[in-house]
């Protein structure tokens, strides 16, 4: 079968079980072409190759029982149809199984008859609720699948297994050298185990063969379009001429470190060549990333190229946007700030000077690109906190007209192999420097049971001037995780710990205005203690703030915890951040914290340590689309694949076969992973 037909309706195929409204169904899910079908992958397995004594149940457990049925009986109830009552027994017991509006079944497991049970147990007195039966020893694994209204769980492993079958001569669509290095299942094969597997080691064999191709599709276009933009050379109207810039940089108090350098001449290079700025720059909290922008900026602006800069919250745009007409008080540049706030005709005068050519700055949010902003000669765009922004937003951007040149600004120390990937098509600068004379943020890590005794210690602290986090998981209590709640944690602070002091609350639940409130009371100093959720991780900037405490602190990832004890360490005073521990035990990970201050590493260590899920939560960021790659499993195969996508590239002299796009477009485009 070659891969045009794989992306057929499902209509085209005679399978099994699936009649038009099954097809109307499976829309939902969204399932409409063999494709579709095929690589929507089962969420779960069971595994029934195990019989549990009926002894050994407990509650909440998926298991399969094998015995006789002891009675059954057809119950009525009232106004609510029929009930089919058995009791199963194996040697070691009797459990009780309900099915609701079956009463078939009567017909079915009559007394005696030798049945197996599937289901999940529930309590307190065990039964089993409308669990699957069968009368042949259905031993082996079976897919469990995410269904929709009018496709049940069994009806959809039949239209698998058709459909499977149809797959078994489906075409390879990675290079053969690929699998036959790396010892990959083939597609068809890889496709039956997925769905059917024979084994546990064989699932897992499909599932790496998934991740791989999944990966491979991927570096391929991204690489592809990186060459593309590499190739393209644009009519720059730039003169070398930077005497505003270096004006600029005469005038900062301090000189720039050589990271940063670095990436501002790897930056001016793309431009002295004609080629379109498609750069992520990436540097620790403090690194000094915003003055590389600055200078980008500036440096367009006075070749007379309009310049947008964004940020991902409403705070964090208004402190970029009041730190850069202070920067840039001196030079005559027309800066305005754009946010879904800005008065509706404030908003019209930005936006007629924005297409007249009459701003040559704008500061802002989402509004910047959700917004009908057109400029008349955009330049360059400048996004700080990346990681916030979906890459939707991103292409929405490169839609504005004028020339395509983005800067991507990120804290999150993502290790540079996998920043490679996520960013495959973008060109990486690394500010692996901190400005000298930074002092390093003093970090410990403190029992639960010695809270009191840090809290008493901070109030000497608070005593002589300085401001203090308290960052919570949770914003109020919950019956699920025990852990410390914002809500909870910020009444014992007024009314035991730090009673007498000034203290507030933040979290994102509060109301924008609120929240802004906070901010601003706690940066002028009006209050002591900030009780707060993560939502500071980024945007706040406090230098008298010199102590964090981080409760819960087990609960995070490293490279978050990093990321939140950033919010210290900004003034000149010495910081302090405490990261209590939750639990009873000691808790390892944390003292990488303690040794460490360097992001990178800190994130590299922060993968050793994480076993699965999604790294730094790139699915929900909108990063990332992969489905399957586990990103953390796979870094060494990452490096791998990529190498073997650039070898393929080199070899076909960057173009990509027909075949080869559509496998990409129906993976990641249309959920619009591209940038
Ligand atoms: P981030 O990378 O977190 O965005 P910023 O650009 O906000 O960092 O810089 C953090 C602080 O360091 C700012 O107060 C900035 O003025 C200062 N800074 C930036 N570069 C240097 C440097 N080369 N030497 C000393 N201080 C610097
Ligand atoms: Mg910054």
């Amino acid at each position: 079968m070659q891969s045009f037909d794989l992306f057929q309706h499902l209509s085209k195929f005679k399978i099994k079980g699936l009649g038009p409204k099954a097809l109307e169904h499976l829309k939902n899910i969204p399932i409409e072409t063999l494709f579709d079908l095929l690589y929507d992958f089962p969420n779960n397995y069971e595994d029934r190759s195990h019989i549990t004594d009926i002894v050994n149940i407990r509650e909440g457990d998926f298991v399969t029982i094998r015995g006789k049925i002891a009675s059954a009986q057809l119950l009525s109830i009232r106004g609510r149809g029929k009930l089919f009552k058995a009791y199963i027994s194996d040697s070691t017991g009797t459990l009780e199984l309900i099915w609701f509006s079956s009463a078939y079944l009567k017909g079915v497991l009559k007394k005696g008859t030798e049945v197996n049970i599937t289901g999940k147990v529930v309590g307190p007195k065990y039964k089993i609720v409308n669990p699957e039966y069968s009368f042949v020893l259905a031993g082996g694994i079976f897919p469990i699948y995410s269904l929709t209204k009018g496709i049940n769980q069994s009806l959809r492993r039949k239209i698998s297994k058709e459909a499977v079958k149809l797959g078994l001569n489906i075409e390879e669509v990675l290079p053969l050298n690929l699998v036959k290095k790396y010892d990959i299942l083939n597609r068809g094969r890889a496709i039956k185990e997925i769905h059917f597997p024979k084994s546990s080691y064989l699932l897992e064999q499909a599932k790496r063969r998934f991740s791989i191709e999944e990966l491979f599709i991927f570096q391929l276009a991204t690489l592809q379009r990186k060459y593309e933009i590499a190739r393209s050379v644009i009519k720059y109207n730039v003169s070398d001429d930077k005497t505003l810039v270096k004006e600029y940089i005469k005038s900062l108090p301090f000189s720039l470190t050589s990271a940063q350098k670095r990436t501002i001449t790897e930056i001016y290079k793309d431009i002295a060549e004609g080629k379109i700025v498609n750069r992520l720059i990436q540097g620790d909290v403090g690194s000094g990333k915003s003055v590389v922008a600055f200078i980008v900026l500036l440096y367009m602006i006075s070749n007379n190229y309009q310049c947008a800069f964004m940020a991902p919250t409403e705070t964090l745009a208004e402190q970029h946007y009041v730190s850069i007409k202070d920067s840039f008080s001196n030079m005559d540049l027309r800066i305005a700030f754009l946010s879904g706030k800005t008065k509706t005709k404030e908003r019209r005068e930005i936006l007629e000077n924005l297409e007249s050519g009459s701003i040559d700055l704008v500061i802002g949010t989402h509004a910047l690109i959700y917004e009908r902003v057109k400029f008349k000669n955009l330049g360059l765009t400048i996004i700080d906190e990346q990681h916030k922004f979906g890459v939707r937003q991103r292409r929405a951007l490169r839609e504005k007209g004028g020339i395509p040149n983005i800067i991507l600004m990120s804290a999150t120390p993502i290790p540079r192999s996998l920043a490679l990937t996520i960013h495959g098509d973008l060109n990486i600068s690394v500010i692996d420097e901190l400005p000298p004379g930074r002092r390093e943020i003093k970090t410990e890590v403190v029992r639960k049971d010695n809270l009191s005794v840090l809290f008493e210690n901070i109030k000497r602290s608070l005593d002589e001037n300085t401001q203090c986090y308290i960052v919570c998981p949770l914003i109020s209590d919950s019956d699920k995780i025990d852990a410390f709640s914002a809500e909870n944690v910020y009444e014992d602070v007024k009314e035991k710990y730090f009673k007498g002091y000034r203290s507030d609350i933040l979290h994102g639940k509060l109301k924008s205005e609120e929240k802004e409130k906070v901010i601003s009371d706690f940066s002028l100093g009006k209050t002591q203690i900030l009780v707060s959720t993560t939502v500071i991780e980024v945007g706040i900037n406090v230098p008298n703030a010199s102590i964090m405490v981080i409760l819960n602190a087990d609960r995070f990832g490293l490279a978050q915890l990093h990321q939140i004890r950033g919010r210290v360490g900004r003034g000149s005073q010495q910081s302090y951040c405490y990261l209590v521990n939750g639990n009873p035990y000691p808790c390892k990970r944390l003292n990488i914290l303690v040794d460490c201050s360097d992001g990178f590493k800190i994130a590299e260590e922060d993968l050793k340590f994480r076993e699965a899920g999604d790294l730094l939560g790139t699915k929900q960021s909108g990063i990332s689309h992969f489905k399957f790659l586990n990103l953390l499993r796979d870094v060494k195969s990452i490096k791998l694949v990529r190498e073997e996508a650039e070898e393929y590239l080199k070899n076909s002299k960057g173009i990509l076969d027909n075949r080869l796009k559509l496998e990409f477009e129906k993976r990641f485009t249309e959920k619009s992973v591209m940038n």
